[in-house]
Formats: C-alpha cells, sequence, structure tokens
C-alpha cells in the first residue's frame, strides 16, 4: 500500500513538474520571440530600398529572403558596387568575380506637353515619386526618384524619359582600384 502511495506521489510531482516547465517553454517563447528573421532584416536594411525589382525579385524584402537563402549578392544594380561590399561584409561572404550589376545613377523626367495623363506612370512607380491626376499632366519628384525606370515601359506615350544624373564634386565617389580582401585560411 504504501509503495503505490509512493508511485502516485512521484507521479503526480512528476506530472507537475512537467506541467509547469512546460507552462515556463510556453512563457518563454512568446516572452522573447523574435518577430520575422533578424538576418533578414538586416540584409533587407543594407538594401536601397528603392523596390525597383532590377535585381529580378520582388522588391528589397524578395531580394533580402533570397539572399538569406544564398541568392549572389551582387544583382542590386541602384546599390552597386558599395551595396554589394556592405553585403558582403554583414554576411562574412565574397563579392563573386564577375562583378557588381552596376548602372549610373538615373532619373526620370516626364515630358509634360506629351503626358496625356493616364496615371500609368503613377501605378507603375513603388516610391510613389510622381505625382499628377488623371487626364492632368503629371511628373516626377527628382528627390524621391530612385531611377528604377519601371515608370518608363507603361507609359503609352513614351513621355517619360530616364536621364543620367550628372557627377558633380557633391555625389562623386571613389570608383578604383578597389581591392579585394581576400580570407587566408
Ligand atoms: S518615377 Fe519612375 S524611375 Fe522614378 S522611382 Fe518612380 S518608377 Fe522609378
Ligand atoms: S504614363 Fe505617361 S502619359 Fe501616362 S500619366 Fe504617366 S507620363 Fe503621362
Amino acid at each position: 500500500m504504501e509503495n503505490i502511495d509512493t508511485v502516485i506521489i512521484a507521479v503526480a510531482v512528476m506530472t507537475l513538474g512537467a506541467a509547469f516547465l512546460g507552462a515556463a517553454l510556453g512563457w518563454a517563447s512568446e516572452r522573447f520571440r523574435v518577430e520575422g528573421n533578424p538576418i533578414i532584416d538586416q540584409i533587407e536594411r543594407a538594401l536601397p530600398q528603392t523596390q525597383c525589382g532590377q535585381c529580378g525579385f520582388p522588391g528589397c524584402r524578395g531580394y533580402a529572403e533570397a539572399i538569406a537563402d544564398g541568392e549572389a549578392i551582387n544583382l542590386c544594380a541602384p546599390g552597386g558596387e558599395a551595396g554589394a561590399r556592405k553585403l558582403a561584409d554583414l554576411l562574412g561572404r565574397e563579392i563573386p568575380t564577375a562583378g557588381v550589376a552596376e548602372k549610373p545613377p538615373q532619373f526620370a523626367v516626364i515630358d509634360e506637353n506629351r503626358c496625356i495623363g493616364c496615371t500609368l506612370c503613377i501605378q507603375a512607380c513603388p516610391v510613389d515619386a510622381i505625382v499628377g491626376a488623371a487626364k492632368q499632366l503629371h511628373t516626377v519628384v527628382g528627390s524621391i526618384c530612385t531611377g528604377c525606370a519601371l515608370c518608363a515601359a507603361p507609359c503609352p506615350v513614351e513621355c517619360i524619359e530616364m536621364k543620367t544624373i550628372a557627377e558633380t564634386v557633391d555625389n562623386w565617389k571613389w570608383k578604383s582600384p578597389v581591392f579585394q580582401i581576400r580570407r587566408v585560411a
């Protein structure tokens, strides 16, 4: 009889212990839960947020997720060499020898005399850099435009021109030589 009591007490204590541990783990998983994937968030923050899709992925978040899955880090044209280097430093990866898809910075200009106010460019712009209204002229806010060129193709009258930003002392960047830092085993 005494043995049965001992067994019952032991089972009860173990059950209570297991319940307590389970509750503690449940609480901890809620309390210390990390929303999203921190590395994807870090990669996304290192990307230029142009949401232009020139990397072949749906916006910067899409490319960040792909990079976290092992995608090449040299596909972001707006980010260029500097952007790829930031990613390489962040992830401890080498920049592919194929180099970086680099494009001179540019911005969109609408020929307002030819614009028919169809609003297609507004719908295409990922950063809301175009202002206008239906059947009214449209214009690009240069300070917001990232030069992604997504607005040019849908324009039915082809009145959007992509212009290269002229290099000035303000936006001049050291180009080469850039020495690749190689890890020695
Ligand atoms: S205005 Fe055109 S080029 Fe500029 S960000 Fe918008 S879609 Fe891209
Ligand atoms: S797509 Fe072209 S025509 Fe249409 S509103 Fe934009 S600039 Fe004007």
